[in-house]
């Protein structure tokens, strides 16, 4: 199959795409606009990019929010209290169903790689086992990273670090962690050290929940970064949230973001989660209660934006746009610049497969593999304006997914 008629991100003229089986075979530029072939995919002037990644949510909790009450404070913590009450009704077969049923949804937006956080407080890991069955049966939509992520602590937990043990020995990818929400400062920074020691045994990435409270002193940034830097695992290594940084004061902040290039760490923000979540202790003036994305990307330090939560106790709405986020995200984050707009897809593409640590098995390269989407804009600034979409996605060198555009007819 070839791609015809394709813009690429940063480069000028239009460009011929050759697939061979689940490979990109070749890149050529095009001198003119061409019909295409039967069988070829026209892109007709627009980009193609490599997928969309999603490099933060939470599949085993999606699609739950009422049951059985809703979070009416709107804070993180009730999101919590009201998740333990879903959690005790929670079976295999309704983790599934779920979790493929929003799948199908970042699917159908152009996702096809997802680091999910599951939730292994829970002394039969249910949730886990079914993830991971659910890795293993949606090979053929997306790649799959889970997350063995302790909702509700590590230390503060009874059994909590057997439980992140056994869910690295089923086969969670990524040793996850909740620092802020440990009993006391001393257990949040042993949980780090206790995950990271677990990580670095077993090979495991690590992305942990860090500093998600508008609680300025709540600093175990430094502490994992800190952890990262001493033993070189910066890249593989992801702090998610981090939304206490938009609360330090600036003196404190500048002596950190020095340890945090220095570390090397990855950064994930969920801006409309933290938005709706963040803030509900204030009243006017009222904080956004997100991480300083637009300081960490201009630090040159690696930063994407997530959707988090699909329709749980946490956030009641979503559909699986991660393009819905990226809008968000810009307008909140100060991010509306045109330097900023231009480049502003890499927050859902390039910089979130270096956070999965994706390396070549991503990006729109010869002899990578065959995933890429065809957009409904030129540019990434017109993507943003018109609210564009993910038109087709291929996967493996075949069509995954085709998405017909809205029409207009006036009188
Ligand atoms: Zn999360």
């Amino acid at each position: 199959m070839n791609i015809v008629n394709a813009r690429l991100r940063g480069r000028e003229g239009l460009f011929h795409i050759a697939l061979d089986g689940s490979q990109i075979a070749a890149i050529n530029e095009q001198p003119a606009v061409v019909s295409a072939a039967a069988g070829d995919l026209d892109a007709a002037s627009n980009l193609v990019v490599a997928p969309f990644v999603e490099p933060h949510i939470h599949l085993d909790a999606t699609l739950t929010a009422g049951e059985p009450a809703w979070n009416m404070s709107g804070t993180l913590f009730e999101g919590i209290e009201r998740w333990a009450e879903r959690k005790a009704l929670v079976t295999h077969e309704d983790t599934k169903t779920r979790a493929k049923k929003t799948i199908d949804m970042l699917v159908d937006h152009g996702i096809q790689h997802v680091r999910t956080h599951v939730d292994v407080t829970d002394p039969t890991l249910a949730a886990l086992k079914a993830m991971l069955e659910v890795r293993e049966e949606t090979r053929h939509l997306i790649d799959l990273q889970i997350v063995a992520f302790p909702q509700e602590g590590i230390e503060s937990y009874a059994n909590g670090r057997a439980l992140m043990e056994q869910a690295v020995e089923l086969g969670a990818d990524v040793v996850g962690g909740i620092p802020h929400f440990e009993n006391t400062r001393d257990q949040g920074v042993s949980s780090i050290k206790f995950l990271m020691d677990l990580a670095e045994r077993t090979g495991c990435l690590v992305d942990v929940h860090c500093d998600e409270t508008d609680d300025p002193q709540s600093r175990f940034l430094e502490v994992l970064a800190e952890e990262a830097r001493v033993r070189g695992m910066g890249a593989r290594v992801t702090a998610s949230h981090t939304v206490a940084m938009g609360s330090y004061d600036n003196a404190y902040c500048s002596k950190l973001f020095r340890l945090l290039k220095m570390s090397g760490i990855n950064f994930v923000s969920c801006p409309t989660e933290s938005i709706h979540l963040q803030g509900r202790f204030d009243s006017y003036p009222k904080r956004r209660g997100l991480t300083r994305v637009a300081e960490i990307d201009r630090a040159g330090m690696n930063v994407c934006f997530g959707q988090d939560s699909i329709v749980d106790p946490w956030y009641p709405l979503g559909n699986g746009n991660i393009l819905r986020i990226l809008e968000a995200g810009l307008h909140i984050c100060h991010m509306l610049g045109y330097e900023d707009l231009k480049r502003s897809l890499d927050l859902i593409t390039d910089n979130s497969a270096r956070t999965l640590h994706l390396g070549e098995r991503y990006g729109l390269e010869v002899n990578r593999p065959a995933n890429l989407l065809i957009l409904s804009a030129p540019d990434d600034y017109e993507m943003i304006r018109t609210q564009g979409h993910a038109l087709v996605s291929v996967r493996h060198g075949e069509v995954l997914m085709r998405r017909t555009p809205a029409s207009v007819q006036r009188g």
